[in-house]
C-alpha cells in the first residue's frame, strides 16, 4: 500500500511535469487550465486523475471522443516508477533519510523536464535549472549539518557539490568557448553546473563519461549510416540527464565498472 502510494504520488509528479515540459517552450503560465487537444473543452477533475481517469475513459476525451495521446500516460507510468525506484533505494526512515529522498526526487523531476524539453527544442530551461538547483543547494547545506560533515572536505555535499560542479561546467565552458557554441550548447554548461551540486563528487565524473558513452552510441551507427553527420547537432542534454540518473542511482557500481575497465 505505501509503495502503490509513493508511485501514484510519481505519478501526480509526472502529470504535472508533463505540463511544465509541454508549456514551458511555448511561453504559457502554469496556471491555465489544462485543456483537450482536439476540442479544447477545459478538463475537469474527473478528467484529471493520473492513471484512472486515462483508464476509466478507455484513452478517449470524454467530451468529444477523440484519442487522448498515450504519451501522457506513458510518462506518469514511467515518473511513478522512477520515483518509486528512488524511494526504495533511499528507504528513509529518518530526517536525513527524507531529506535525501526529497533531493533525490527533485533532481528526477528537473531531469526528466530537461529531457523532454531538450529532445524536441533543443533548449535547457534556466527556470527548470534554478528551480531544481535552488532546493539542491538548500538541501546539501541541510544534510551537512545533520550528519555533522565537515565542510571543509570534498565528500562533503555543499562544498564537494559545488567544487564537481564548478570542475564540470568549467571543462563545458570551455568547450563551449572554444567551439563558439558548436560542440555544446551554453545550456549544457549549466545543466553540468546542476548536475555537479546535485550528484557531488565523484558521482558527476562518473555521469559525465556516461553520458559521452550514450552520446557515441547512439551517434555512432548514424553516422556510419550516414543519417548524421559530425556536425550534426545532439541536444546533449538528452545524454546527461539519463547518464545523471543513472549515476544518481548506481554511481559507485558505475565507478568500479570504470576502473575494471581501466584494469584497476
Ligand atoms: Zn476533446
Amino acid at each position: 500500500m505505501l509503495y502503490f502510494l509513493v508511485f501514484y504520488f510519481g505519478c501526480i509528479m509526472g502529470s504535472f511535469l508533463n505540463v511544465v515540459a509541454l508549456r514551458l517552450p511555448r511561453e504559457e503560465g502554469l496556471n491555465g487550465r489544462s485543456h483537450c487537444a482536439h476540442c479544447r473543452h477545459v478538463l475537469s477533475w474527473p478528467d484529471l486523475f493520473p492513471l484512472f481517469s486515462y483508464l476509466f475513459l478507455r484513452g478517449k476525451c470524454r467530451y468529444c471522443k477523440q484519442p487522448v495521446s498515450s504519451r501522457y500516460f506513458l510518462f506518469e507510468i514511467i515518473v511513478g516508477f522512477l520515483f518509486l525506484l528512488v524511494y526504495l533505494q533511499v528507504l528513509p526512515h529518518n530526517a536525513v533519510g527524507f531529506l535525501i529522498l526529497a533531493k533525490e526526487w527533485v533532481l528526477v523531476s528537473a531531469l526528466l523536464v530537461v529531457f523532454v524539453i531538450d529532445l524536441k527544442h533543443y533548449l535547457i530551461f534556466d527556470s527548470v535549472l534554478l528551480a531544481a538547483g535552488l532546493p539542491v543547494l538548500f538541501l546539501n547545506v541541510a544534510l551537512d549539518y545533520l550528519t555533522r560533515q565537515a565542510w571543509w572536505s570534498l565528500s562533503s555535499l555543499s562544498v564537494g557539490g559545488l567544487f564537481a560542479g564548478g570542475l564540470f561546467a568549467g571543462f563545458f565552458y570551455l568547450l563551449w568557448w572554444f567551439s563558439k557554441g558548436r560542440w555544446i550548447g551554453f545550456g549544457d554548461v549549466k545543466l553540468m553546473l546542476l548536475l555537479g551540486v546535485a550528484l557531488g563528487w565523484p558521482n558527476t565524473a562518473a555521469a559525465w563519461l556516461l553520458a559521452y558513452f550514450l552520446g557515441t552510441a547512439y551517434a555512432l551507427p548514424l553516422l556510419v549510416l550516414g543519417k548524421k553527420h559530425l556536425s550534426s547537432r545532439l541536444p546533449f542534454g538528452c545524454f546527461l540527464s539519463p547518464a545523471a540518473l543513472i549515476a544518481m542511482l548506481y554511481g559507485p557500481a558505475l565507478i568500479r565498472w570504470y576502473l575494471a575497465i581501466l584494469g584497476f
